[in-house]
This record gives structure tokens, C-alpha cells and sequence, in this order.
């Protein structure tokens, strides 16, 4: 019971990792409040958890007055904050030449602005707790992908932020970290066919693509006080797939 009565702030809680992430801290002691533009998804994640143990909230992470505007209301309503999982995110394939610039202002809207405002307005509340963020980036945030341009730029942010922010927030007492999953299965993989999900278990040392579960579980370590003088870590959870320097997958 790691997180007993902390108050956890996760976006893109009603999904995947998100969803993920809320059971796990949940099942640690932690209220949870499930920050999600589909907000039928928090609700329905809430539901499954135990009674005035969660807040489903509707938000735009992209949306800076609405996320300052939610930072405080979690505050009003619980007094405090005490981890925020930054963990909204979208994919946009593509290549330069085939994506748009509305591609790149929607990804990085949601993928760089959105992590860096629920940063900045939880912020006054983490000082005071003296709480954690951790970060959803990616493998793909710590080289490329072929065909994910935008997506790696943005995960590319996440992962620098990650740093800059540790270094500026110490003096505070506040740790920021993130995870960097490889191909995890949750609704943002689903599209991909089993061929390319074999692909992707071949560059896999433990050959498997893992469930959610398995990055939430970091995420909860990271948050908690076992990782108490971890900070501005970008943490892989890729089953061993940054371990290889790139060559093709032979033995
Ligand atoms: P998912 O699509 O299953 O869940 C993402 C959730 O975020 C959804 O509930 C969605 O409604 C919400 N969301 C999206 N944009 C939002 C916005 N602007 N405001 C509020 N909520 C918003 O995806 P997932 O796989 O669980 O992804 C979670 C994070 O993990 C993302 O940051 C993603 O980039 C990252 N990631 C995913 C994988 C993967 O293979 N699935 C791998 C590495 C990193």
C-alpha cells in the first residue's frame, strides 16, 4: 500500500496504460483521478474501482486554461496533489513528405504541450507535497522509428523534458522520470497486423509485446518512495529492445 490516500492525477486514464496505471495505484491506496478526453472511458474505469476511490475528469490536455483549471479543482476537492502520470498520448504514422502540418500541430499538441502544461500547473501542488511526475514517453523517444517522424520527435521532447525538469524541480524535492515502453498492447497498437507485431517480437530479447500492466507497474515504482533518489531517469520497459545496437536479429 504504497500510495495510501495520495492523491494520483493520470491522463489518458481510461485507457490502456492509463487504465492500467489507475488499477495498479489504486490497488496500492492511491485516489485516482482519470483525466481523459473520452470521458465514458474514465467513467467506466472508475466504476471498476473501488467507491469515491476515483474522479473520472474530462479534459484537453491540449487545452493549457483547462488544465490549470483542473490542477486546481483536484486540489480544491482533495487538498493536495501528490503524482501526476503524464500519460496522454496520440499516434500519427507518417512520413514528412505524407504528413500534414495538422498532423504535426495535433500530435505535438497533445504529445509535447499537453505533458508539458499538466507539468507546469501541477507543479504549485507538487511543491507542496513534495510529489512526483512521471512521464509516458517511449523507446521512440530515445532513437527512431522508421515512418513515425512526428510521433519520435514528440516522444523525443518528452524524454529531454523529463531531464531538464528533474534538474530544475530537486531543489523543490520534486522527481520527474518517465517510462520509455516498447509496443505495448493496448488500443494505440491494435491496428497493427500480426505481421508487424512478429517483427516487433523478433527485436524483443524477452520476445513477447507486453501487457499494460507491466508498464504500470513501473510507473508505480517510479512514483513511490522504493525509487525515492531516482530523478530525471528515462526509464526503458522494452523487454531488452534499446539493448541491441540496431544489427538484424540473426541467432
Ligand atoms: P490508448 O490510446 O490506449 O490510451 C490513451 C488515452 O489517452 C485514451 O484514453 C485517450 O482518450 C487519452 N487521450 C488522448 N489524447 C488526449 C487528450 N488530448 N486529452 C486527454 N486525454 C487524451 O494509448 P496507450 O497505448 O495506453 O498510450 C498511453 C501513452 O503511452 C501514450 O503517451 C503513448 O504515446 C505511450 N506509448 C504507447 C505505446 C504502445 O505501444 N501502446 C508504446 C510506447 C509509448
Amino acid at each position: 500500500m504504497r500510495f495510501q490516500d495520495k492523491i494520483v492525477v493520470i491522463t489518458g486514464g481510461g485507457n490502456g496504460m492509463g487504465k492500467a496505471a489507475a488499477e495498479r495505484f489504486s490497488s496500492e491506496g492511491a485516489i485516482v483521478v482519470l483525466a481523459d478526453w473520452q470521458i465514458k472511458d474514465a467513467e467506466e474505469v472508475a466504476a471498476s474501482l473501488p467507491k469515491d476511490r476515483a474522479w473520472p475528469y474530462k479534459i484537453d490536455v491540449s487545452d493549457p486554461d483547462a488544465v490549470k483549471k483542473m490542477m486546481d479543482d483536484i486540489a480544491a476537492k482533495y487538498g493536495k496533489i501528490d503524482v501526476l502520470v503524464n500519460n496522454a498520448g496520440i499516434l500519427i504514422p507518417g512520413k514528412i513528405m505524407d504528413a500534414s502540418v495538422e498532423d504535426w500541430k495535433k500530435i505535438s499538441s497533445v504529445n509535447i504541450d499537453g505533458v508539458i502544461y499538466c507539468a507546469k500547473f501541477a507543479m504549485p501542488y507538487l511543491i507542496k507535497s513534495k510529489g512526483c511526475i512521471v512521464n509516458t514517453a517511449s523507446v521512440s523517444g530515445l532513437g527512431g522509428d522508421w515512418g513515425m517522424v512526428y510521433y519520435c520527435t514528440t516522444k523525443g521532447a518528452v524524454v529531454n523534458f523529463t531531464r531538464a525538469l528533474a534538474l530544475d524541480s530537486g531543489v523543490n524535492g520534486v522527481r520527474v522520470n518517465s517510462v520509455c515502453p516498447c509496443l505495448v498492447k493496448t488500443k494505440m497498437a491494435a491496428n497493427w497486423p500480426e505481421s508487424a507485431q512478429a517483427q516487433f517480437k523478433n527485436r524483443v530479447s524477452l520476445g513477447r509485446i507486453p501487457e499494460a500492466e507491466e508498464i504500470a507497474s513501473v510507473m508505480a515504482f517510479l512514483a513511490s518512495d522504493d525509487a525515492r533518489f531516482i530523478t530525471g531517469v528515462n526509464l526503458p520497459v522494452d523487454g531488452g529492445a534499446t539493448a541491441s545496437d540496431g544489427q538484424p536479429h540473426l541467432g
